[in-house]
């Protein structure tokens, strides 16, 4: 029998996260993951926030993303664009980046702190007693961990082996998203129809004068929104053409798909993140539509501003268990916002005239003044939650300004440690909202 103090179900954006800050304060942990490499089929986030820069500036790493990115303002609300280039921040902007770029950079950056990764091996099972968890894998490999995380992602089998219910909204609206090769090449760019949103784009691009400019030739990457809720089955080629054609009276002669996939606006939150020794993380504690693109960061910033220092603190016996809870207690409340703000942003972008004059005029107006750009701004670019601060995994007592439980200090975006990642300090608090 394998042991760890720590397993975490799913090597994807928030279990290596979460690895990384737990290897870092010295915990034996694991991450079990279903894929046999870290290799992303399909598209899925593509860029990160300026929060989440940040936390990676904090853990020393944010170079790494940065360098293989474009730097543009990303943040909006409804697609309406929110220019965060004043804010008080050395990351006054997003980052655009392809999931599985983010995905290959943590994995390596878990990989120089030596935590194993079992890939190719799924969790099957869990089974909870008083002192640990036996982790049943689909390779048959006895697994058993003081604590196991499920990173596992919306459809988490720890979420749902743990009885935790998971309420929320059914989808509304569905769109297939696709990499094709095109016989006509559409006009890239965003449009709109009666159905929705749809678009299309390349991987490859450059960011010019807040411009985005895409390579020339190549596949094409295609959103599309369908007139009805699509099944919950792996969308084909014929299900695609059909839908664009829909759209556009053209499927553009696609053809040779390198993936294709559907995302819905189903909106969803685990009601509770802890349930004895199993915690959850990411998409596994909360689903919801892509727009404004805060599924990933979200779950970085579970891992990082919360669950990692608490579960090492509590595995080193430096904190008593309850310490968990508050997990709960200050993270829920972060999500249920970024729900609250998809599901009224997924509302602000149905196509009928009056919506479009709520959004376009209405929404456009009020978020062009400074103080409602700002508090969106700042909530679109954190999101962060606003009433507690956390300390590094790494700061001793000696090398840390700042203690537990004290007010952070008015310029705790730029203590000097944290420029010194060794002996960084970060807080969870937002200084725009
Ligand atoms: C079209 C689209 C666009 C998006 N755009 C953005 C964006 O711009 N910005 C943003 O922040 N977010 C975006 N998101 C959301 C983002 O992709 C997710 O929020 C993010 O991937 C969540 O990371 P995670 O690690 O929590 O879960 P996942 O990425 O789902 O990772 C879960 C991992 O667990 C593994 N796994 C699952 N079950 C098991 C098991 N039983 N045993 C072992 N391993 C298992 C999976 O293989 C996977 O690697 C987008 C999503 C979509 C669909």
């Amino acid at each position: 029998m394998t042991e760890h103090a720590v397993v975490i179900a799913g090597g994807g954006p928030t279990g290596l996260m979460l690895a990384g800050e737990l290897g870092l304060a010295g915990v034996d942990v694991a991450i079990v993951e279903r894929r046999a490499s870290q290799d992303l089929p399909g598209s899925r986030a593509d860029g990160l926030h300026a929060r989440t820069i940040e936390v990676f500036d904090q853990r020393g790493i944010a170079d790494r993303f940065l360098s293989q990115g474009q730097v543009a303002q990303v943040a909006g609300f409804s697609m309406i664009r929110l220019d965060i280039s004043d804010f008080p921040t050395r990351h006054n902007y997003g980052l655009g980046l392809w999931q599985n770029h983010i995905e290959r950079i943590l994995a390596g950056w878990v990989g120089e702190l030596a935590v194993p990764i079992h890939r190719g091996s799924e969790v099957m099972g869990i089974a909870e007693d008083d002192t640990g968890v036996d982790v049943g894998l689909s390779d048959g490999q006895p697994l058993r961990a003081e604590y196991l995380v499920g990173c596992d992602g919306g459809r988490s089998l720890v979420r749902k082996a743990a009885g935790i219910e998971f309420p929320g909204w059914d989808p509304t609206t569905s769109s297939l998203i696709a990499e094709v090769q095109v016989a006509e090449e559409p006009e890239m760019g965003i449009h709109r129809n009666a159905f929705g949103v749809h678009a299309f784009g390349k991987e490859e691009y450059e960011i010019r004068d807040g411009k985005v400019v895409f390579v020339d030739g190549g596949p094409v990457r295609v959103m599309v929104t369908e007139e009805h809720v699509g099944p919950p089955t792996e969308p084909t080629l014929r299900d695609l053409s059909a839908a664009l054609v829909a759209v556009y009276g053209t499927d553009y002669g696609i053809h040779s798909p390198t993936w294709i996939s559907r995302f819905t606006d189903t909106t969803r939150q685990a009601a509770a993140y802890r349930e004895g020794r199993v915690l959850l993380a990411g998409d596994a504690a909360h689903a919801h539509s892509p727009v404004g693109g805060q599924g990933l960061n979200t779950g970085v910033q579970d891992a990082v501003n919360y669950l990692g220092w608490k579960l090492a603190q509590v595995v080193h016996r430096t904190a008593p268990e309850s310490l968990l809870d508050t997990y709960h207690a200050e993270r829920h409340p972060v999500a249920a916002r970024v729900l609250r703000d998809t599901l009224a942003q997924t509302a602000l972008m149905r196509v009928d005239d009056r919506m479009e004059v709520l959004r376009d005029t209405t929404m456009s107006e009020l978020l062009s003044m400074e103080e409602p750009r700002k508090r969106f701004a700042g909530r679109m670019s954190g999101p962060v939650s606003l009433t507690t601060w956390a300390r590094d995994t790494r700061c001793s007592d000696a090398a840390c300004p700042i203690s537990i439980g004290s007010p952070p200090p008015a310029n705790y975006r730029f203590l000097p440690c944290c420029t010194a990642p060794a002996r960084c300090c970060s807080t969870s608090m937002s200084p725009m909202v």
